[in-house]
């Protein structure tokens, strides 16, 4: 790649950037190697701008929201991050519909949905998703999905211009969307939601979150359940059975607490996180006969 004259161009945009940064603190899983090139843009001139000048200059680019469902490698990104998180969390009410931008935390969008009593989305309460990240991944929990209070989406498509979709073109299914198969950066939805009691609302929240807790080994850096839940079963009970609850490769470890999530556990490595789950695998294949498919996201 011309890095020298992407570097004089990346500073004609306006935007933060910063070269060699290591992205292990922009990762739940806290594991990876630098960026060669992060940015943070502010709005969507400078996003439009990042992807252009990527493409022109032929440097691969990623988007990153809050980064709890990903891995990035040992060897790190050769190319170029765009951070969408805190710099477009704005949120905003009309009627019953909530209009976010792709990078709102989900935290602050249920306790936006509870201080204006609107009901639908307590389910999300507790996962550590940017709006962005939780359309791309159609993020879900306790019987509810993203896609159930998706009204529409607008995103840049593959060649960088606005669009929205509606609901039924976003093709959600089960941790999957549109953007699975699109290379497109997301930038806001519209979330319909419907009026509901602030205490029964807030119960739930509490709730869903007490399960957590409870539940979820979340002392530990994760990327969140690293296998998607094959059907007819579910992947922790299949890991749990084939007796791998603890079972340790380098810093990496199968939790103990659930054995869905593999955790960093002492200075993991992404090769430490990459082999064990390649073990379940294997071990969950020869002794069960299912396929578990990655859930999480490897940055390459
Ligand atoms: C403790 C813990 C608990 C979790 N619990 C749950 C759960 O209950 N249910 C669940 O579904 N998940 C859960 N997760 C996983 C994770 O939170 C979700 O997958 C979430 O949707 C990821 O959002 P993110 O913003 O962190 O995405 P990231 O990890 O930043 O990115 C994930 C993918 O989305 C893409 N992406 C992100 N933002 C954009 C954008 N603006 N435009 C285009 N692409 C984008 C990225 O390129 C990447 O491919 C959990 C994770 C942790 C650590």
């Amino acid at each position: 790649m011309s890095q020298i004259g992407f570097i004089q161009d990346l500073n004609k945009i306006g935007c933060l950037f910063k070269e060699n940064i290591p992205l292990y603190s922009y990762t739940s899983l806290k594991i990876g190697g630098n960026a060669r090139f992060i940015a943070w843009p502010e709005n969507i001139v400078q996003i439009k701008a990042l992807i252009e000048l990527a493409n022109q200059h032929f440097i691969p680019y990623y988007i990153l929201g809050n980064g709890s469902n990903t891995l990035v490698l040992d060897e790190g990104v050769n190319g170029l991050v765009i951070i969408i998180n805190k710099n477009f969390n704005n949120i905003t009410l009309t009627d019953n519909i909530i209009t976010c931008q792709a990078g709102a935390s989900l935290r602050d969008v249920c306790i936006f949905a509870l201080e204006h009593q609107l009901s639908g989305i307590e389910f999300a309460y507790g996962i550590p998703a940017s709006i962005g990240g939780a359309i791309y991944m159609n993020a879900g929990a306790y019987d509810g999905e993203i896609k159930d209070t998706i009204i529409d989406c607008t995103f840049l498509d593959e060649n960088n211009q606005i669009q929205t979709y509606d609901n039924h073109q976003l093709n959600f299914s089960y941790r999957h969307s549109y953007f699975h198969d699109h290379r497109c950066c997301i930038l806001s939805a519209r979330l319909q939601l419907r009026h509901g009691d602030k205490n029964m609302i807030k119960d739930k929240m509490d709730d869903f979150f007490a399960r957590r807790i409870a539940k979820q080994p979340l002392e530990y850096p994760s990327a969140g359940s690293t296998f998607k839940r094959p059907i007819g079963a579910f992947a922790a009970k299949l890991i749990d059975d084939c007796g791998l609850k603890g079972y340790r490769i380098g810093g990496a470890m199968v939790s103990e607490k659930h054995t869905g999530f593999v955790i960093n556990y002492d200075n993991a490595t992404s090769k430490d996180i990459l082999e064990l789950v390649e073990h379940i695998k294997d071990v969950v294949f020869t002794k069960t006969g299912y396929h578990l498919e990655y859930e999480m996201r490897i940055l390459k």
